[in-house]
């Protein structure tokens, strides 16, 4: 019985009743010059313009009371069911077919008016949803956009999106409908209702009870047309194959979508998707902006830092040499730090430049033999525990085109590395060789080797390797800045294993054909 009152609105079925009742009085007062024809078109217009304004069922009720009155009123014998002419059924039969038939079809047209004129709304917001994503002047403002319009299309209290934070493994709310409200906040099912169609790329619905039911047999059914209700809905949100976030739908009564919202969802949770994905991508862009700015401050810091700390440096220097020429041998000490503080000084200032690219490289032609001899000169003294085995090719000059200072630095500090971390008495050995176009110098030693899992990083500056001997001082710098010179000459510094023992480090560097006298 209800279920007819809703589908007879009241006010037009009202309105119908009167005009139909008026229609036959007036006709009734003209019976006699009235045709059948003209009874049956006048109640068929009654008919029409009810089911136009009142729908199918209004409709059909007309037509079969138009039927029942033109039957009792304008077919003989007036004022009964019966007919005299039985000719007359059938002039009444093809009218009650053809009002049905009018009150469906005009019915069909006008829902198929009110579905286009839906869509047509529907594309509407979702075009200016479309361009109020890609005119927010920040993802997050669309994310809030979109919320609100998903909201409103669902017909729900609250739409919350949420941005899967892959570091922490988690799923933080970034974004609200307007008419958000703290009692609506996620509660602890919720939490778990949106982990898990995060984890399984599932929707799901979580019933008054707290239960939690997925909705679809797979992926691709989410977003979701359910049949079931519920307090609250979640979907998860992917863009580019991965998951972003998820979003979630909540009211106090329990819902349920149409296939057509589910539809609308589908497209809106898309573009919470993408936004979120350009979300995602801006704060990768901040962290690595702030991260490249950190570095520049540190480097500029750096260059400051050095400058100023030399200067006192060598003031201390000085002072504790005169004190040392005083007589006070405990000034060595002073004298010996200052000077491992001004090379880390030193080190550091390099490390700076190197990093800002203003070191000066200057590659011009030097020989290989120049070079060692420069550098054993200046190891004399951290070599002088060692013996020294050079093997060179002598029958020809092996030369190359690099920075000669640069490089002597290099050779140097594979030499006092060599040294440092070699025992007493240990040999040296020193080896050169032009091949393809490079020239290899190799400084082999008999220490305890670098294991192949430190290999790379002790080139890292700061490294130590963990078994490095304890007291032998370094900053840990050396190694990186070699590295570095190296490359910035168009060469390479590799670590190898040596045969029976020990380390051996190769430099290379381009090689030169000797220039033609
Ligand atoms: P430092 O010598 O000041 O610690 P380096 O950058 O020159 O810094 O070297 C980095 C680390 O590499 C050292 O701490 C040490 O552990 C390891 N290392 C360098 N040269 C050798 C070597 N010849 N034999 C063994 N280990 C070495």
């Amino acid at each position: 019985m209800s279920e007819l009152r809703r589908r007879l609105p009241a006010r037009p079925l009202a309105l119908a009743l009167l005009a139909l009742a008026l229609t036959t009085l007036v006709m009734l007062a003209f019976r006699a010059r009235l045709d059948k024809a003209h009874v049956a078109l006048i109640y068929l217009l009654v008919v029409l313009g009810g089911s136009a304004a009142g729908g199918r069922v209004l409709g059909i009720a007309l037509g079969v009371s138009a039927f029942l009155l033109f039957n009792v009123f304008f077919l003989p014998p007036y004022n009964t069911l019966s007919l005299a002419d039985p000719l007359d059924w059938l002039v009444l039969f093809t009218f009650l077919v053809t009002s049905v038939v009018a009150a469906e079809l005009l019915d069909r047209l006008r829902r198929n008016a009110m579905l286009a004129e839906a869509r047509a709304s529907e594309l509407d917001r979702l075009a200016t949803l479309g361009a109020e994503t890609l005119n927010a002047a920040r993802a997050d403002q669309a994310l809030s956009a979109i919320a609100d319009v998903i909201r409103q299309t669902v017909g729900v209290e609250q739409c919350e999106l949420f941005i899967w934070d892959s570091d922490e493994g988690e799923l933080r709310r970034i974004a609200a409908s307007r008419a958000a409200g703290d009692e609506t906040s996620t509660g602890m099912e919720s939490t778990e209702l949106l982990k898990y169609v995060a984890s399984t790329r599932r929707s799901a619905i979580e019933r008054e009870d707290g239960t939690i039911h997925v909705v679809g047999d797979s992926e691709s059914d989410s977003p979701p047309t359910t049949s079931r209700s519920g307090t609250a809905f979640a979907i998860a949100l992917a863009a580019r194959g991965q998951t972003v976030g998820a979003l979630r739908i909540s009211a106090r009564a329990p819902f349920a979508f149409s296939p057509d919202q589910s539809r609308v969802l589908s497209a809106l949770a898309y573009y919470a998707a993408l936004a979120i994905y350009r979300l995602r991508l801006e704060r990768a862009e901040e962290t690595t902006e702030s991260l490249r700015r950190a570095d520049r401050l540190k480097d500029a810091l750096l260059a400051s830092v050095s400058h100023d700390l030399r200067t006192p440096l060598t003031t201390i220097k000085g002072i504790a040499h005169e004190i040392f020429d005083q007589g006070q041998p405990r000034a060595a000490v002073i004298e010996e730090e200052a000077d491992r503080l001004s090379s880390l000084v030193d080190g550091l200032l390099e490390m700076s430049q190197l990093d800002a690219g203003v070191l000066q490289v200057e590659p011009a032609f030097n020989t290989v033999d120049d070079l060692i001899g420069a550098a054993l000169r200046r190891a004399e003294t951290v070599l002088r525990d060692h013996p020294i085995e050079t093997d060179i090719a002598e029958e020809e000059m092996i030369a190359g085109r690099f920075d000669f200072s640069h490089s002597l630095r290099i050779v140097v500090n594979l030499l006092e590395n060599a040294a440092k971390y070699s025992p007493a008495r240990t040999p040296i050995a020193i080896g050169a060789e032009c091949r393809d176009g490079e020239i290899r110098i190799s400084i082999s030693d008999r220490g305890p080797g670098v294991p192949p899992s430190e290999r790379d990083r002790i080139f890292e500056p700061f490294y130590r390797a963990p078994g490095a001997t304890p007291d032998v001082r370094g900053a840990g710098l050396g190694l990186s800045i070699a590295r570095r010179l190296a490359e910035a000459q168009g060469g390479s510094l590799e670590i190898n294993e040596r045969q029976g023992g020990g380390s051996t480090f190769v430099l290379a560097l381009p090689a030169a054909e000797a220039p033609k006298t």
